[in-house]
C-alpha cells in the first residue's frame, strides 16, 4: 500500500474534471494546476487546490516537466494523474516523477517508451503473434534509399506515418509512387517539430475500414479486457463519435481481437489502463494490430457504462496498492453506449477550430440516468486557441444501440450551445444518417458525406 492523500491533475479540461471526481469517490484531496488560459476553468473550481504555472501556451505550462514537478512539491501531493494528451505518454515525465518519489498513475516507463513508438510497438506485436499491416523500415532523412523498394513492397495506396504520432497528426496518404518522396519529406518535417523525432514508415492503407479497439487493464499478474470500442466516424483520422459493442460485429472477430490484445499486454507485463487499437478490414473481416495507447482514452466512458466500471478510479486505486484483482469473468458487456465529442469547430470550413466565449451552454434536457455530459466548460468561458477545441463529450446509454442513438439525439436536439461555431448539428447530422444507423460505416463515412452531414 502507498497511501494517496493528495493527487495532482497534470491535465486540465473534461478529463481534469474526471479524474477530480475519481478523487472525491476515493477520499482523495485533489490539486488542479492551470496556465493563464485557464485561471476561471472548471476544473480550478472544482479541485481543493490549485497551482498556477505559467503562460497560456501548452509547452510553457501543461507541458513542462520541471513546472508540473515544481507544483507536485509545493503542495506536497503525493500522486500525479497525467490523463490524455499533454504528458501523459511521456516516458521522461513518468520517470522524473517516480525518481521524485511521487507515485505515478500510469504503466511503466518502459511500456510508453515502446508503445509510444509505433514501429516498435508493430515489433512487440509481432513476437507476440498479433497481426499487423504490412508496413516498411524506418526512413530518417539520412537513411532514404530504400524508400521506393520497400513502398513497392507494401503497396499503394499507403500511409508515411510519423512513428512517434499521434492525435490524427503526421500522417499522410499516398496514393502513387511520384507522390512518395514529397510527403515523407512533409512528414518527417511536421514529425520533427510536432513529436521532436523525424522518423517516419510506410504502412499500407486499407481503404474499406473500421476502427475497433480493445480496452485492456493489466494487473500485475495478468490483463483482463473490458470489451471492444468502435470509433470509425472520424475526421482527419481524429474520432468523433465512440460506441460500445462495436455494431455488426461478429462474435469470431470480437473474440480474437480481445485475445490478442491481452497477449500483447501480458506480452509487456502491461499496467493499468491501455487501449490496443485495430484497424478492421470490412472486405475481408481481417484485423491487423494499429498501435497501443498507454493511457486511459477520450472514450472511456462508454467502456465504463456498458461494463459498470470506473476505469479512473481502478487507475489510482491500483497505483495505491489496493484494487482488488477482477475476474474475466464477472466483466460483462451489457446494453450499449455511445459517445460524440463537441467541438468549437466550424464542419462546413474543414473542422477549423472556432474559438471564442460560450454564451450558451445547456444541457438541461439530460436524465443522468442514461447520459453523461463530460466537460471542463460552463457558460462564459471562452474557448481559446491555445489547446483542443474539444468542449464536451455527450455519452448515452441504451438497452440497445438503438435506444442510445435516440437519447444521444434528443439531448443534443435540446442542447443549447452558442458563441462560437460547433459542430452539433454535424453531430447530429451523423447520428441521423441511414447508414450510421444501421451501423454500416467505415472510417471513410464523414470524407464521403460531408456535403448531406453539413
Ligand atoms: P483517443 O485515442 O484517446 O481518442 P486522441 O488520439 O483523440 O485519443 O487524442 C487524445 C488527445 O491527446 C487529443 O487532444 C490529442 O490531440 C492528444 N494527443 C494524442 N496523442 C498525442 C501526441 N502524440 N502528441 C500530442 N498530442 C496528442
Ligand atoms: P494516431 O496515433 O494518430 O491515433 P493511428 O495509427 O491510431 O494514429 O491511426 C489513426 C486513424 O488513422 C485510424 O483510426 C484509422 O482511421 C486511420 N488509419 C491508420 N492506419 C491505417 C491503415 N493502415 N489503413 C487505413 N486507415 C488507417
Ligand atoms: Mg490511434
Amino acid at each position: 500500500m502507498k497511501p494517496i492523500k493528495k493527487l495532482l491533475i497534470a491535465n486540465r479540461g473534461e478529463i481534469a474534471c474526471r479524474v477530480i471526481r475519481a478523487c472525491k469517490r476515493l477520499g482523495i484531496s485533489s490539486v488542479a494546476v492551470y496556465s493563464d488560459a485557464d485561471a476561471e476553468a472548471l476544473h480550478v473550481k472544482q479541485a481543493d487546490e490549485s497551482v498556477h504555472i505559467g503562460p497560456s501556451k501548452s509547452a510553457h505550462s501543461y507541458l513542462d516537466i520541471g513546472k508540473i514537478l515544481a507544483a507536485a512539491k509545493q503542495v506536497g501531493a503525493d500522486a500525479i494523474h497525467p490523463g490524455y494528451g499533454f504528458l501523459s505518454e511521456n516516458a521522461e515525465f513518468a520517470t522524473a516523477v517516480i525518481e521524485s518519489g511521487i507515485v505515478w498513475i500510469g504503466p511503466d516507463p518502459a511500456s510508453i517508451r515502446n508503445m509510444g513508438d509505433k514501429q516498435k510497438a508493430r515489433d512487440i506485436a509481432v513476437a507476440a503473434h498479433v497481426p499487423v499491416v504490412p508496413g516498411s523500415i524506418r526512413f530518417r532523412s539520412d537513411n532514404m534509399d530504400k524508400l521506393h523498394v520497400e513502398a513497392n513492397r507494401v503497396g499503394f495506396p499507403l500511409l508515411v506515418k510519423a512513428a512517434a504520432g499521434g492525435g490524427g497528426i503526421g500522417m499522410k496518404h499516398v496514393s502513387k509512387p511520384e507522390d512518395l518522396q514529397a510527403a515523407v519529406v512533409a512528414t518527417q518535417s511536421l514529425a520533427k517539430s510536432a513529436f521532436g523525432n523525424a522518423d517516419v514508415f510506410l504502412e499500407k492503407y486499407i481503404p474499406n475500414a473500421r476502427h475497433v479497439e480493445i480496452q485492456i487493464f493489466g494487473f500485475p499478474g495478468g490483463a483482463v479486457h473490458f470489451y471492444e470500442r468502435d470509433c470509425s466516424t472520424q475526421r482527419r483520422f481524429q474520432k468523433i463519435i465512440e460506441e460500445s459493442p462495436a455494431p455488426n460485429l461478429s462474435q469470431e472477430v470480437r473474440h480474437g481481437m480481445v485475445i490478442a490484445a491481452v497477449s500483447l499486454a501480458n506480452s509487456v507485463h502491461y499496467r493499468g489502463a491501455g487501449t490496443v487499437e485495430f484497424i478492421l478490414d470490412v472486405d475481408t473481416d481481417a484485423y491487423y494490430f494499429l498501435e497501443m495507447n498507454t493511457r486511459i482514452q477520450v472514450e472511456h466512458p462508454v467502456t465504463e457504462m456498458t461494463t459498470d466500471s470506473d476505469l479512473v478510479s481502478m487507475q489510482i486505486q491500483l497505483a495505491r496498492g489496493d484494487l482488488v484483482l477482477i475476474d474475466q469473468a464477472s466483466i460483462r458487456q451489457m446494453g450499449h453506449a455511445i459517445e460524440c465529442r463537441l467541438y468549437a469547430e466550424n464542419p462546413a470550413k474543414r473542422f477549423m477550430p472556432s474559438p471564442g466565449v460560450l454564451q450558451q451552454f445547456d444541457f438541461t434536457y439530460a436524465n443522468p440516468a442514461f447520459i453523461r455530459i463530460e466537460t471542463g466548460y460552463e457558460m462564459q468561458n471562452e474557448i481559446t486557441p491555445f489547446y483542443d477545441p474539444m468542449i464536451a463529450k455527450v455519452i448515452a446509454y441504451g438497452d440497445n444501440r438503438e435506444d442510445a442513438v435516440n437519447r444521444l439525439l434528443a439531448v443534443l436536439e435540446n442542447a443549447r450551445v452558442e458563441g462560437i461555431k460547433s459542430n452539433l448539428s454535424f453531430l447530429i447530422a451523423c447520428l441521423k444518417d441511414p447508414l450510421f444507423q444501421q451501423g454500416k460505416i467505415t472510417t471513410n463515412f464523414v470524407a464521403e458525406n460531408i456535403t448531406s452531414l453539413t
